[in-house]
């Protein structure tokens, strides 16, 4: 095989992934972690043409045959092209026994467009009883941080690994959680976030696919899917543990400079 593609047959193929990934359908590519035609990455710019070329060249180094990975098995799920279809699909779930206890499916708040995700574990009483996430006790601290942050809960995006209420708030089961976090990878995909902040063993440890204690890694800049990851401490950890505020602003501090965001020297809302 010749280096690259024929002009006009890349042309082509790069308009035809644009529309795929205008109308929602994003993953080709096992592991493809660009999802816009305008992605900023350590790599530069990535752009459709970009991700041909890729896809091309990565064919070159192939053992014969020579062809790429076809593209339609690689598409998880068709019809993920926002948060709406993705709160339908969903629906009245039955998925796991987490559904006998709710009163509200909890699917997640926020801008659909957020540069700052947060994940949470699971519903609590009033998040139930709501609707929506993080609006108990540990809800309104979380609010506290993201405004000390210099944001708005508007300005941010906020959902769970599981979507209903685990019973007694335990922590969500993996039969559960392998149910749910389906849902989770899509509206991370799908708001595209710039950082993602874990809050808790049980959303870093899914997100991370780890068994590691959160202590381990909470703080260090990592990775999913090549978007930024922080794990740091559940604010419900906070609330019965206030000496670890300042462990967590710290963390938020480090988000707040890859944001851009003025980070100030002491919040008084989160150190009180
Ligand atoms: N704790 C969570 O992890 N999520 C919520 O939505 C509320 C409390």
């Amino acid at each position: 095989m010749t280096g690259r593609l024929p002009e006009k047959l890349q042309e082509k193929l790069s308009l035809r992934l644009r529309y795929y990934e205008d109308i929602g359908i994003r993953e080709f590519f096992r592991d493809r972690v660009v999802a816009s035609t305008h992605l900023e990455s350590p790599l530069g710019e990535i752009t459709s043409e970009t991700v041909v070329s890729m896809a091309y060249e990565g064919a070159e180094t192939m053992d014969e045959p020579t062809a790429p990975e076809p593209l339609i098995t690689a598409i998880p799920k068709i019809g993920e092209g926002t948060l709406q279809t993705i709160r339908e699909d969903i629906g009245d779930c039955i998925r796991c026994k987490l559904h006998k206890g709710r009163t509200k499916i909890v699917f997640g708040d926020g801008h659909p467009h957020a540069k700052l995700l947060f994940i949470g574990e699971g519903p609590g009483r009033d998040e139930d009883l709501q609707g929506l996430p993080f609006v108990g006790r540990a809800g309104k601290l979380l609010t506290q941080m993201i405004e000390a942050m210099g944001l708005r809960r508007s300005d941010v995006y906020i959902c769970n690994v599981v979507k209903c209420r685990p019973p007694e708030n335990r922590a969500p089961e993996k039969d559960e959680v392998a149910a749910c976090s389906p849902f989770l990878f899509r509206q991370i995909d799908l708001v595209a976030p710039k950082v993602i902040v874990c809050l808790g063993s049980i959303a870093a440890q899914t997100i991370l696919e780890t068994t590691r204690g959160i202590s381990q890694f909470r703080g260090q800049w990592l990775e999913f899917r090549g978007r930024k990851l922080m794990a740091t401490y559940h604010p419900a950890y906070l609330l019965r543990n206030p000496a670890a505020k300042s462990e967590v602003w710290k963390d938020l501090q480090k988000v707040m400079a890859e944001l851009g965001l003025e980070v100030k020297k002491k919040s008084a809302q989160t150190q009180a």
